[in-house]
């Protein structure tokens, strides 16, 4: 059987993921800008999209055209603004959520500077309270902060209706750096940072099997960059 996943090498991998990027769309002068300011500025920068993600999340919203999204965890603000960038015609209105003060502070400056405080808003604070403050619905949902809320968060989008008929949500960071299919499965993971991504590769074997035994739910786990899953609500019959 063909595998969807191919054996690489971390140096084999990183030589894939720049060749995949060089032959992708490339993303605007402001995300490079933002990309490497994040680098240089923040020990933890990992915890970025990668540029090749924006430039998938921007063909996506694209394609999807949505009018409203929601993002929980905006670090520096540099999937918020793949958001606003790739929203110029349906003029989205983009929702950001952060709970930490530094990163607050961060993504203010990087709306700011890039002018985009005209779309897009940022919710300062835990993101469970956040949500339970919401109303409406919103067209993509952008699931990317701590990954042992990841199951709280979409039982609280789903309890509340906040994902629209047509909408998705797209979350992050499913394999835990592959931790979540199995704490041998990544022989290359750091064993400082080991630990840290056990304990969520744990939390997202929950998130996983709850998703696959939600009713309302389809979902499909595909194993692209650390592991992204799409979520849509089940279709109506007629
Ligand atoms: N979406 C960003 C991007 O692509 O550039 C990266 C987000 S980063 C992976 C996760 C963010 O979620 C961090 O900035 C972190 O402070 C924030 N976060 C963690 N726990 C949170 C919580 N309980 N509520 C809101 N934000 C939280």
């Amino acid at each position: 059987m063909l595998t969807s996943v191919l054996s690489f090498t971390p140096e084999q991998a990183a030589t894939v993921t720049e060749y995949c990027t060089n032959h992708s769309e490339d993303v605007s002068p402001s995300l490079k800008e933002l990309w490497d300011r994040t680098v240089s500025e923040f020990d933890d920068s990992d915890k970025m999209s990668s540029p090749l993600q924006s430039a998938t999340f921007k063909f996506l919203a694209e394609l999807l055209r949505p009018r409203r999204i929601l993002e929980i965890g905006c670090y520096t603000g540099y999937s918020a603004l793949t958001w606003y960038e790739a929203t110029i015609n349906t003029r989205a209105e983009i929702t950001s959520l952060e709970l930490d003060s530094k990163m607050i502070a961060a993504s203010k400056r990087t709306f700011a500077r890039y002018g985009v405080e005209d779309r897009v808003k940022l919710i300062e604070g835990p993101a469970q309270e956040s949500l339970q403050k919401l109303t409406g619905t919103f067209d993509l949902i952008f699931v990317d902060a701590n990954k042992d809320g990841y199951e709280t968060y979409v039982k609280q989008i789903l309890d509340k209706n906040l994902l629209a008929r047509d909408g998705v949500i797209i979350a992050d960071n499913i394999f835990a750096r592959g931790m979540t299919i199995s704490e041998d499965c990544n022989p290359h993971l750091p064993e400082k940072v080991r630990p840290y991504w056990t304990a969520n590769g744990k939390a997202l074997q929950k998130f996983n099997t709850f998703l696959k035994n939600d009713p309302r739910v389809d979902v499909v786990l595909l194993p692209v960059f650390d592991g992204l899953t799409l979520i849509k609500l089940k279709p109506l019959l007629n």
